[in-house]
């Protein structure tokens, strides 16, 4: 059985309506330009099936008309190196999530239409990138679980190492984000947080600190914890209610129904 290509026509259609962007949110390449010869574009985008155009390529399915098969509902526009991840690693993405990406990229381009092209790049920037960075802030605190114990369970040097990894971890995630932009503002403030708590405990050696309710220095840095969870489990509770972003697991026990419930 022959494959069931795009024609030319459609390919252009969904170049078009995906602007020569690529579609892969973490993408978005440019995938048209110049070329060094002066009266010719470069374009270097592919037009990938979302289900296979023969049996043997990735999410085929037989229960589509050859028309179907062939049709741009049927594809989307991807950068050449996203286009070769789609067509060749059939495990890796399914209908669902390449449809997803699909009318989530186009929608982005007529909102960005509508704002004029000025800002273009910018806006597609900070309006696709910030889901997945809103998810990977809440994945960095849920994921140092141990930070979120119970005090006594600590050994407080360890609790300053997890919060100097996550500072570093907000710093790279930061990069992801247009300056200026409400995700920036929930990263400089949750920043801001940290280095509150490690001005409060400056003075205390946390490496031979240990739980000792008799201890002024203990009792001053368990008082700068319990704000800083406080703090940053009201900040995550707020980011995760308005990307609509479920906690997971303790950490979402922890934050039930957006209280955050402080320590023992
Ligand atoms: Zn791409």
């Amino acid at each position: 059985m022959s494959r069931h290509d795009f024609s030319l026509p459609v390919k252009r259609e969904l170049a078009m309506r995906a602007a020569y962007f690529c579609s892969n949110p973490r993408c978005l390449r440019l995938t048209a330009g110049p070329r060094s010869d002066a009266e010719r574009g470069l374009g270097t985008g592919h037009a990938a099936h979302i289900c296979a155009a023969a049996p043997a390529g990735p999410r085929y399915d037989p229960t589509q008309s050859e028309a179907e098969r062939r049709s741009g509902t049927n594809g989307l526009w991807l950068c050449r190196e996203c286009g070769d991840m789609v067509d060749k690693d059939s495990s890796g993405f399914t209908v669902e999530q390449l449809r997803a990406w699909k009318y989530g990229h186009e929608a982005m381009i007529a909102e960005v239409r509508q704002q004029g092209w000025s800002n273009s790049i910018e806006l597609l920037r900070s309006g696709r990138m910030t889901p997945g960075v809103a998810k990977e802030i809440i994945a960095l605190i849920e994921d140092r679980r141990s930070f979120w114990a119970r005090f006594d369970a600590e050994f407080p040097d360890r609790v300053r190492m997890s919060l100097d990894g996550l500072r570093h971890d907000l710093t790279r995630l930061r990069r992801d984000c247009a300056a200026g932009s409400p995700l920036d503002a929930v990263i400089v403030a949750l920043t801001q947080t940290i280095r509150h708590f490690f001005n409060e405990v400056e003075q205390i050696n946390l490496t031979t600190l240990r739980c000792d309710g008799c201890d002024p220095e203990w009792l001053a840095f368990e008082a700068a914890l319990r704000i800083l969870r406080k703090s940053i489990g009201y900040q995550v509770a707020a980011l995760a209610d308005s990307y609509s972003i479920p906690l997971q697991g303790e950490f979402s026990a922890y934050f039930r129904g957006g209280q955050a419930q402080i320590g023992p």
